[in-house]
């Protein structure tokens, strides 16, 4: 038996990040991971320009009740001319500050009447004027290899005149079902069978993290059947995830399924609940992890201990979302030998601070409890764990993305 902490750090450290690199447009890079550090090329904002609507002018040109002539109106996107002496420019947020002037005052501390201002609060030096760079310099460091991408990268992107980037392939990830109880959803089932449900949600489970589920296949439980479906979702897939048949029952053949393919097994049981019977083989470069079979079992594994794999076959830089320490609601003391991942509901207490309420039925295989649930409490194993303790929380939203 494997911990929990070993297993998920040799899950992670499995394979190696994609070779694939491609280059897409703004549009398509939410959800991709830059593939390159890159740096500034323009200094944002490229000229100093004006934080406010107003008008700008030399400080040493200001007088108590002095009315000073408007020389021009410089709207956004406008050159203006050198500031006279004597004189103020019209401008709005974002028009450029004319050569010579060295403070914007507001319209609301100004009177404007015949073409001429008169400036009712005394100006600070310097003030409303953004300066070249002052966001971000050419040369700075902008992006780090590894980033996911989102609307914030997307601006910072744009805002440097990027139309596209470099990112990582698109992780293509295989997954395989298996069990003769199983049928697809939307056709007739017979009362000894059950609803296939891990292929639908592992699907999902990959597409939420950004990588695409290219293949998806069902084996019976039979030697040939699986070895069969491997084979082709290896051909097909960088990463294979399959599901059910790896424990030990007398049907339970995906690992001499492996095996027959050459996979060395290099994991075998994890001492976690749910979720004990994980496997890791590597066929080539590529790895196949199978999953406990109960869907609990297999979304609670994919989280905790496959998602850090996905991530850094994807490129990413950070494997491991963070986990936060919060009160555990339980209305009796816990205990397990095992690492137990509770389903809970991190609620607002009465007093405005966060709280883990753990889901009635902790069964593996109670579908139910998986929307219910906004993560996952860990609970240590061989400790007696009291209401109000605070223990790891897994934030789902973190650990699925
Ligand atoms: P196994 O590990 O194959 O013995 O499966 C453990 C439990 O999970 C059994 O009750 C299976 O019927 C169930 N199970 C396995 N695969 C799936 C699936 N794809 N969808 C729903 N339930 C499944
Ligand atoms: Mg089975």
């Amino acid at each position: 038996m494997l911990d929990f902490d070993q297993a998920q750090t040799l899950l992670a450290n499995a394979a190696a990040p994609l070779a694939r690199r491609e280059h897409v447009g703004l549009d398509e890079a939410p959800g991709r991971v830059l593939a390159a550090d890159l740096a500034a090329t323009v200094d944002i904002p490229p000229a100093d320009n004006s934080a406010m609507d107003g008008y700008a002018l030399r400080l040493a040109d200001w007088r108590p009740g002095a009315r000073l002539p408007v020389q021009q109106r410089c709207y956004a996107g406008d050159t203006p001319q050198p500031l006279k002496p004597g004189h103020v420019v019209r401008l709005f947020t974002g028009s450029l500050i004319p050569d010579g002037a060295d403070v914007v005052v507001m319209q609301e501390d100004t009177h404007e009447a015949d073409e001429q201002v008169e400036i009712t609060r005394e100006p600070r030096p310097g003030q409303h004027i953004r300066r070249r760079g002052e966001d971000t310099l050419a040369g700075a460091p902008l992006l780090a290899a590894g980033t996911p991408l989102h609307a914030a990268h997307v601006a910072l992107l744009a805002s440097q005149g990027l139309a596209s980037v470099p990112v990582y392939g698109r992780l293509r990830v295989g997954i395989l079902t298996t069990g003769d109880e199983l049928v697809a959803p939307g056709g007739p089932r017979e009362p000894a069978q059950i609803y296939n449900s891990n292929g639908p949600m592992l699907a999902a489970l990959v597409r939420g993290m950004g990588a695409e589920p290219a293949l998806v296949l069902h084996a019976r439980d039979t030697e040939d059947d699986l070895r069969g479906a491997f084979k082709a979702l290896l051909a097909e897939c960088d990463l294979v995830l399959s599901v059910g048949g790896v424990s030990v029952g007398e049907r339970d053949l995906v690992k001499p399924a492996l095996a027959a393919l050459g996979g060395e097994l290099s994991l075998w049981k994890v001492r976690m609940k749910p979720g004990k019977p994980v496997a890791l083989a590597m066929i080539g470069d590529k790895p196949v992890v199978s999953l406990p079979g109960n869907p609990v079992s297999a979304y609670a594994v994919f989280a905790m201990l496959v998602s850090p794999l996905v991530r850094r076959m994807q490129g990413r830089a950070e494997l491991f979302p963070p986990v936060s320490r919060l009160p555990l609601r339980t209305e009796h003391p816990r205990q397990d030998s095992r690492e137990e991942f509770l389903r809970v509901q991190r609620r607002a207490a009465d007093d405005g601070n966060a709280e883990l309420v753990p889901y009635g039925h902790q069964g593996s295989g109670v579908i139910s409890s998986l929307p219910w649930s906004t993560g996952l409490a860990r609970l240590p194993a061989g400790v007696q764990v009291q209401d109000g303790d605070r223990v790891p929380y897994y934030d789902l939203r973190h650990w699925l993305a």
